[in-house]
């Protein structure tokens, strides 16, 4: 457990999944989370529950990441009302499975607006804030598919890693002001976003894993916790696989 007393985190895609166990994380260490979602009001106020059960504090925020104003004034409500921002988790993500000659713009337009450029909107709004104190984290979500590629997954794999580029681009901006930016790569992680996978797709997904299973949502949140906090204070531009050696 890292220690984020006196912290205020904002995790996106909070409400379930690897968001969830992200926030449960950074409250266990003693952090103010807010939580970012988008209409799941039941399983945001569990969120909340559970990390305040584990000694953090818990807010929730319902709002849509594809929105750029509405991301400026999320994070700006949430440095009004906590007085600072320390860390930023880019998690909220969608998975619109088909074949690039299927694939509608509509999807294609929605996979870029919130995968990678709600990134974008939410980081240029935290940078600010940031910068000024000299300190802070930014972790966003990515995949193993933006390394490796999937059929099915060309648009969610090409937001994932645009937003590699986005990561290290962006800590080389902001390292200057103490500001680390880093990416998690989960690999195949027991969610809902993975539940619907036919039972075929799934057993040979898990062929392909050395460790010969799924990880879960808390597996991906350690690693996360770890880069928010300052054991990793010299950790910046990284991208770190969690993904049971699917891709080495
Ligand atoms: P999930 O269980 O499907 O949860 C998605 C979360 O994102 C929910 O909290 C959802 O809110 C929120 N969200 C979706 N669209 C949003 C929008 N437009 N505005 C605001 N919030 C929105 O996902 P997950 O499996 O935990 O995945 C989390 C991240 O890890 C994603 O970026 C995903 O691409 C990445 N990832 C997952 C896996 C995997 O195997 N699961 C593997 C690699 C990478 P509501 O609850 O309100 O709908």
């Amino acid at each position: 457990m890292f220690d984020f007393k006196g912290k205020i985190a904002f995790v996106t895609g909070g409400s379930r999944g690897i968001g969830r166990a992200i926030a449960v994380e950074l409250g266990r260490g003693g952090a103010t989370v807010v939580i970012g979602y988008a209409g799941n009001d039941e399983a945001a106020r569990e969120t909340c529950r559970l990390v305040e059960s584990v000694g953090g504090r818990a807010e929730a925020k319902r709002f849509d990441v594809a929105d750029a104003e509405a991301c400026q004034a999320a994070i700006d409500e949430t440095v009004k009302a906590h007085g600072g921002l320390h860390i930023l988790v880019n998690n909220a993500g969608v998975a619109i499975d088909q074949l690039l000659l299927r694939l509608k713009d509509e999807d294609l337009e929605r996979q870029f607006a919130i995968n990678l450029k709600a990134a974008f909107y939410l980081c240029r709004a935290a940078a600010r804030p940031m910068m000024k104190q000299r300190q802070g984290c930014i972790v966003n979500l990515g995949s193993v598919v933006g390394e490796m590629g999937n059929v099915g997954q060309t648009a969610y794999a090409a937001t994932k890693a645009g937003l590699m580029g986005f990561t290290k681009s962006l800590a080389r901006e902001l390292a200057s002001r103490n500001v680390r930016v880093n990416l998690v790569s989960p690999g195949f992680i027991d969610t809902d976003m993975t539940r619907d996978l036919p039972e075929e797709a799934r057993a040979k997904m898990l062929e392909s894993i050395p460790l010969g299973r799924m990880g879960t949502p808390e597996e991906v949140a350690s690693v996360v916790a770890f880069l928010a906090s300052d054991a990793a204070s010299y950790v910046t531009g990284e991208v770190i696989r969690v993904n049971g050696g699917m891709l080495m």
